[in-house]
């Protein structure tokens, strides 16, 4: 993948041609976006393509993006969910400056422009079931029946649809439709609800209204009334541009936006179905919505994801019309790339053996300098210490090792990483025959890592001091599930991963000790990490935002 495609370098895709084009013919002078969520739950991957395309376009193009809460189903939406969306957009690196609104703040100048369209004849309160309205709505392939309640009067329509208002009727009793054609070929035209009865408690509006307005005639409203010029929206609303358009042209607004279609973003081994995602959480197959294996952006962010790398997969996996999945290895490429410049390196063991270097004293702990970076000299250099008892990784060990295994076994010699070449002696075991213990010595010679004499030696391994050591939890993560399409799958909860979480128990270096939330690390050799919120003083909680290297497609192959 090109790299130099970055978002201050963007690549073409149809939406921009559009908008040059319409900009060249003087149609707008500047673009005007929305990223328009509903309050119903966390954002995902998916809706942080939307974000970088609608707040990026408008950067771009010197035009402005709006945050638009689509809050019109108050049994599903909350002030958490909008309270958490908000902050997701801003942590993604976009601001809305003081563009903050509401469905919700349109309901009386949506409510006026229902009456509008019932003077006009465009609209008529039916009061059919739900289920007589479905049958008469008829197939793909037969064409819908009119409602007996069609020919109602203007008059009778403005009263019952007054009452309506005023909470006079059950929820469900009556609904106030688009008066178009019952024999459109496009089911969506065939006299879409407009409103309908709900008597619930409204987030922001209380109980207010016993009427709520239905996504497909809010929001053209919403965004004429917002002065949008393109109003982007995902593919499965291809079908109801017709619907969005003829809103807009009954009630003759001043500005009538462009809808354009775009191909959701898809990724592999994981799911981004609000729906499916709320399942996993309240279900408890995952902890929460920030959990680190979820793709939510706070589950994300707390594996370590960070914005600029998202921003960057987003701009990478481009703008089509056609559907496709994106391989989750491109996810983490970009996260990679981001953490390779950003990350400084420490290090830490995830599976600890005790190594005793035999020849060195035991009442020492020697300072040894260490690069936090290798290639950028400005992450400056830090003190580890070294002592006569240091932790290692179990397997950089092999007892019986294979020819080309540079790591350590009896009678070899292998670099401690910025500290001596070392030889193991004599492995000790437990009862059980597990090794507990490697007796060592060490080359004086050798501080830094170097051999004095320039001989050889292969292997480098990183280690951990124990005298400083940090007892440390590693929450090491992979993906949830097993098989590439669980959202495809009748269900998904069949697939899960039952090692998508591993704890390990281990130790980082005393500088470890601190750091922030939000600052990646790199542990030598075992990939990027970040601090879990968990943690607790003296505690480090580290979750595992990648490996180093695509460790899975190598074990997806040794498989096959
Ligand atoms: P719902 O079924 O609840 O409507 P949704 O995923 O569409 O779910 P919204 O809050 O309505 O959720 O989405 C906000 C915006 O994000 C919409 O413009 C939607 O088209 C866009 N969006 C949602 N999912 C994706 C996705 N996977 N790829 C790209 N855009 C998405
Ligand atoms: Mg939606």
């Amino acid at each position: 993948m090109a790299s130099d495609l970055t978002a201050a370098n963007p690549r073409p895709n149809f939406i921009r041609t559009i908008i040059d084009e319409n900009l060249a013919a003087g149609k707008h002078h500047t673009i005007a976006t929305r990223f328009p969520p509903e309050p119903n739950g966390y954002l995902h991957l998916g809706h942080a393509k939307s974000i970088c395309l609608n707040f990026g376009l408008a950067a771009d193009y010197r035009g402005t993006c709006n945050l638009r809460f689509d809050d019109t189903n108050p049994e599903k939406e909350s002030a958490e969910y909008e309270h958490t969306i908000a902050e997701d957009v801003r942590w993604l690196g976009y601001s809305w400056e003081d563009r903050y609104y509401h469905a919700s703040d349109y309901f009386e100048q949506l409510y006026g422009f229902a009456v509008q369209l019932i003077k006009n004849d465009c609209a008529y309160v039916d009061s059919l079931s739900a289920n007589d309205i479905r049958a008469f709505r008829g197939s793909l392939t037969e064409p819908g029946r009119d409602s007996p309640y069609r020919s109602r009067t203007v008059a009778a329509n403005l009263e019952l649809f007054e009452r309506m208002r005023a909470g006079e009727f059950a929820d469900g009793a009556h609904v106030l439709r688009a008066k178009i054609d019952m024999g459109a070929g496009n089911v969506n035209m065939r006299d879409p609800t407009l409103y309908r009865i709900r008597h619930a408690v409204h987030h922001r509006t209380g109980s207010t209204w016993h009427i709520y307005p239905m996504y497909d005639y809010t929001h053209c409203i919403s965004d004429a009334l917002e002065g949008i010029t393109h109003s982007l929206c995902t593919l499965e609303f291809e079908d109801h541009r017709p619907l969005y358009d003829w809103v807009l042209d009954k009630l003759q607004l001043p500005c009538h936006p462009q809808q354009i279609e775009f191909a959701r973003l898809e990724v592999n081994y994981t799911i981004t179905s609000k729906r499916k995602l709320h399942a996993l959480v309240t279900e408890g197959l995952v902890e929460s919505w920030d959990d680190p294996r979820l793709p939510t952006l706070k589950g994300l962010r707390r594996r370590g994801y960070t914005p600029t790398a998202i921003r960057e997969f987003c701009e990478r996996v481009g703008l089509t019309k056609k559907q496709t999945v994106i391989d989750m290895t491109a996810l983490e490429t970009c996260v990679r790339d981001d953490l390779d410049v950003s990350a400084p390196r420490a290090m830490s063991v995830l599976d600890p053996l005790k190594v005793v270097i035999e020849d060195y004293p035991d009442d020492t702990i020697e300072m040894l300098d260490a690069a936090n970076h290798p290639k950028e000299q400005a992450f400056g250099v830090r003190q580890i210490p070294f002592a006569r008892e240091l932790f290692i990784e179990r397997d950089d060990f092999m007892e019986d090792p294979p020819k080309k295994f540079h790591r350590l076994a009896p009678g070899k010699e292998v670099r401690l990483r910025y500290g001596y070449l070392i030889t193991c002696r004599e492995v000790l075991k437990d009862s059980a025959g597990r090794i507990v213990e490697l007796r060592c010595t060490h080359d004086p010679a050798s501080r830094g890592g170097h051999a004095p004499d320039g001989r050889q030696v292969k292997g480098t391994i990183h280690w951990v001091a124990a005298p400083t050591a940090i007892a440390t939890e590693f929450r090491l993560y992979d993906r949830l599930f097993t098989i590439p399409d669980p959202g495809a799958r009748d269900d998904f909860r069949e697939y899960l991963n039952p090692d998508s979480k591993i704890v390990a128990c281990g130790f980082v270096e005393p500088s470890l000790a601190s750091l922030p939330l939000d600052k990646p690390v790199q542990f030598e050799r075992l990939g990027y990490f970040c601090v879990d919120p968990d943690s607790r003083p003296g505690k480090p909680v580290f979750n595992r935002t990648v490996t180093l290297r695509d460790t899975w497609a190598k074990v997806q192959s040794s498989k096959e």
